[in-house]
């Protein structure tokens, strides 16, 4: 169990804090990529801004500075009528997109992202929608840049330029004292890699009863420095341990060579996914604290027949194996219900739900990890907790106790290949340790 949970609301303001660092850290990267091309935000604009061009900032230079507009995607744009807005004509709008068409996805334009265009300052025209687009750019991740630019001859180009960092290896490690949460805000793990843990270790840990004060965690992974060393991306976690009381899992990330398929194996080379998970819901959201004070958190005896974790209201509640829908309703006291039939031995109830994952229905595949449902706190409950029953052979079992059997394991040259990039793991834990 958890002890001493620190108040919920400590742990959104940590997650606030985590995530204004992050934004934080991505506008610095933003700025210090868009550099490079444009030494600063002087002409700095908006959609909501007057479309008036700048007056002449330096009057001594003969060379009239290019007009350059920052536009962030809103909800409901597209890019045709972004450029329309911002005084490109058609044409040229059409021109554009065909261009960038080429080499880039258009439908994916997130929303907030920030785009750039430049205008030639000679061509530039407020009241006229007759401007000469130079170029349009945007990133499309932290280290890729969609450029489009204006040849001589009118038509557009469009590529796809790279930017690259230095970069460096971390090591983080946390002593889980209150929570496992508390642990990582204390050792400063940005909340995407937290929750990568998480659900790495999804398959072998329940996070509502098995972490205790003075387990520990490690990961490490590697992080994308600016010219100023400033951090502007972390990649995926490359290695991670986990030691409780009782066990020590530990896995190392590794793309086969035979098939390109990526995931997380243990030092025998065997993959983290187990036929089914034992926190089937996202663990970061988990609220001992709630339990304690209104809700048994039970775990599984004669007469509770099932594990709750207990969350807060619609949390995801995933598929905790492959298989079919066997069951979708209300059922009593257990309120919204879901069962899914794995294999010929194996079934996983859930109950309480607040909702079903729209088009959900009997007879449906789902797959292990994807979103069933969300958590609530219907039929007999008295608060947003996720009831889970793992039924083997027909009888509930206590999911903690269920051997399931280990994940596929990588064989022949993959496991050559994967057993010396371990070793190499290894080689940088120990250097970024060091650090
Ligand atoms: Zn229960």
């Amino acid at each position: 169990m958890f002890k001493q949970i620190p108040p919920i609301g400590l742990f959104v303001l940590w997650l606030l804090l985590l995530t204004s660092t992050i934004f934080f850290s991505e506008w610095v990267q933003i700025k210090s990529h868009e550099s490079s091309i444009e030494p600063s935000f002087e002409n700095l604009t908006t959609t909501n801004a007057a479309s008036k061009p700048k007056a002449q900032v330096h009057p001594e230079k003969a060379v009239p500075e290019d007009i350059i507009k920052y536009i962030f995607v809103k909800k409901g744009d597209t890019l045709m009528k972004l450029l329309v807005s911002n005084g490109v004509d058609k044409n040229q709008a059409a021109n554009l997109i065909t261009s960038l068409k080429s080499i880039y996805e258009l439908r994916s334009l997130p929303i907030g992202h920030r785009l750039k265009i430049s205008f030639a300052a000679n061509s530039y025209n407020a009241n006229h929608k007759y401007n000469k687009v130079k170029d349009f750019s945007f990133l499309k991740s932290f280290n890729q840049e969609v450029f489009t630019s204006r040849k001589p001859s009118g038509t557009f180009k469009s590529e796809i330029m790279i930017k690259s960092f230095e970069t460096e290896d971390v090591f983080i490690r946390g002593k889980i004292t209150t929570s496992l949460y508390e642990a990582a805000a204390n050792q400063r793990t940005p909340i995407k890699l937290l929750m990568e843990l998480i659900r790495i270790f999804s398959f072998d840990v329940d996070f509502q009863r098995e972490i205790q004060k003075g387990d520990t965690f490690s990961i490490l992974f590697k992080r994308h420095l600016n010219s100023d060393g400033k951090s502007v991306h972390n990649d995926k976690i490359e290695w991670a341990k986990l030691t409780l009381r009782d066990k020590h899992i530990e896995y190392a990330r590794y793309t086969t060579t035979a098939n390109n398929y990526t995931d997380y194996y243990n030092r025998e080379g065997k993959s983290v996914k187990k036929t089914l998970m034992r926190t089937p819901v996202d663990g970061a959201k988990l609220t001992s604290r709630y339990g304690k004070r209104k809700h048994p958190i039970l775990g599984f005896t004669k007469m509770h027949r099932g594990v709750d974790f207990a969350a807060p209201k619609g949390t995801p509640i995933m598929a905790a194996g492959d298989g079919v829908i066997e069951a979708l309703g209300r059922k009593g006291n257990y309120g919204k219900y879901i069962r899914i039939r794995h294999n010929s031995t194996y079934k996983t109830a859930y109950a309480h739900l607040s909702k079903y994952k729209r088009g959900l229905k009997r007879g449906k595949r789902v797959k292990q990890g994807g979103i069933i449902g969300y958590v609530g706190s219907t039929g007999r409950s008295t608060g947003p907790h996720l009831h889970y029953e793992v039924i083997k052979n027909g009888k509930k079992t206590n999911p903690l106790s269920v051997r399931l059997p280990a994940g596929d394991a990588l064989k022949n040259d993959d496991l050559k290949t994967f057993l010396s990039h371990f070793v190499s793991i290894d080689h940088r834990i120990i250097k970024a340790k060091a650090n």
